[in-house]
């Protein structure tokens, strides 16, 4: 993307500035590289499990009437999601800048388990700033955080949630600049980073592609992705972008209300600042400081978003709209029922928004929504979501079967 668009950048300071430079070089050299480029590949292929499968949702299809849907199955990759797949090219950049150590902040865990996953597997070391108060209730994360051998650092200073974490891992990288590399979990952060995880993850746009021609012998006329940061849209999106017969939709979290505080929707009340060194849309007070943020799910509740993604909406080429919690879960249930699938409540959203398109789309229409992630880790908040007494029950008594 060239560089005369409004959002991106990097806002840092002086000392990260040469840090950011020499990670642009690489990241460039190793885009020319055919061996890194095969070792990436490999990965993907041999580790992760891709290509992911490609859904034709024909019951979805029909008790809907309008277009085919298709789901890009990403929860089909190894770690459920994804996200391992930024992971696993940032550390090959990272290990050509000779670091030892990976380095993330994470809110819900998802973040830190697959900088986790990629540190074991490819011999890094791995420290993860977690705030205090987020590790309390994203226990089973930080088990499997400390379980693949990853220190998970208590961050006990101002909310102790994410937005502290990440203060607290720049804190720690400016300090061991040589030695760590900060892996960014979406498509966000200072320059390169927005760019560079969309490059590792535009292969979910490629295989869409290949797969439907193969399928269907033509491209989908839309293709539909949740928005947190904006990783799996823009990988949805990338190969898409310059053809504009393929209409591309994000879904944001549209929580529980309109209302600054109860959603997690940049297009709803974001407004144009600079957070975390990047230039884009947040969720923001009237004073420019961040805002509170609401979702069901983790994975959207974050309050910027990608600045290559701000940029394509501004252009008008992207189209954002949201999708409330209640309708996320509703959608779980449906696709659960019709197709087999139990998706994360974050590609939840997405799915809410083919339920109200695809009646309204001509029946010879493809719709492909990206399942950025399966529901497993998303048990605890279904069973609240669908009221499930019982499973309430089996908390309880399952404290008391741990001896
Ligand atoms: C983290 C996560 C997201 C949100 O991140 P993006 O960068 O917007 O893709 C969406 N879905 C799942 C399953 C996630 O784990």
């Amino acid at each position: 993307m060239s560089e005369k668009h409004t959002y991106g950048g990097a806002y840092v300071p002086e000392m990260l500035w040469e840090t950011l430079q020499k990670l642009d070089a690489e990241f460039e050299n190793a885009k020319k590289d055919t061996a890194f480029k095969s070792e990436f590949e490999n990965l993907l292929k041999n580790y992760s499990g891709r290509p992911t499968p490609l859904i034709f949702a024909a019951r979805a299809t029909e008790e809907l009437g309008g277009a085919k849907i298709y789901l890009k199955n990403e929860g089909a990759n190894h770690t459920g999601a994804h996200k391992i797949t930024h992971c696993l090219g940032q550390a090959l950049i990272a290990k050509r800048l000779g670091k030892k150590m990976l380095i993330a902040d994470t809110g819900a865990g998802q973040h830190g388990v697959a900088t986790a996953t990629v540190a074991a597997k490819l011999g890094f070391s791995c420290k993860i700033f977690m705030g205090r108060i987020d590790m309390e209730r994203q226990r089973p994360n930080v088990f499997l955080m400390e379980r693949l051998g990853a220190t998970v650092v208590p961050v006990e200073y101002g909310t102790k949630t994410l937005k502290d974490a990440v203060n607290e891992a720049l804190k720690f990288w400016m300090e061991n600049l040589d030695e760590a590399y900060f892996v960014i979990g979406s498509v966000v952060g200072p320059k390169p980073y927005p760019s560079m995880n969309r490059y590792f993850q535009s292969v979910i746009s490629r295989e869409i592609r290949a797969q439907l021609q193969e399928r269907e012998g033509k491209p989908p006329d839309v293709v539909v992705a949740c928005v947190g940061g904006g990783s799996n849209a823009m990988g949805s999106f990338d190969d898409f972008i310059h053809e504009k017969s393929v209409q591309l939709i994000g879904v944001e979290a549209g929580g529980r209300g309109k209302k600054l505080g109860e959603h997690a929707s940049r297009v709803l009340s974001g407004a144009e600042g600079i957070f975390q060194g990047y230039k884009s849309l947040f969720l923001q007070t009237e004073d420019g400081q961040i805002a509170p943020t609401h979702s069901i799910s983790a994975g959207l509740d974050y309050p910027g978003i990608g600045p290559e993604l701000a940029n394509l909406h501004a252009e008008g080429r992207v189209e954002l709209t949201y999708a409330t919690d209640d309708e996320a879960v509703a959608a779980v249930d449906f696709f659960a029922k019709l197709e087999g699938v139990i998706s994360a409540l974050e590609s939840a959203h997405a799915l809410a928004h083919v339920q109200k398109i695809a009646p309204k789309m001509p029946k010879d229409s493809i719709i492909v929504a990206t399942l950025s992630g399966r529901g497993d880790k998303d048990l605890f908040n279904f069973a609240r979501a669908f009221k499930d007494e019982s499973f309430r029950e089996f908390l309880k008594d399952e404290y008391g079967r741990y001896e």
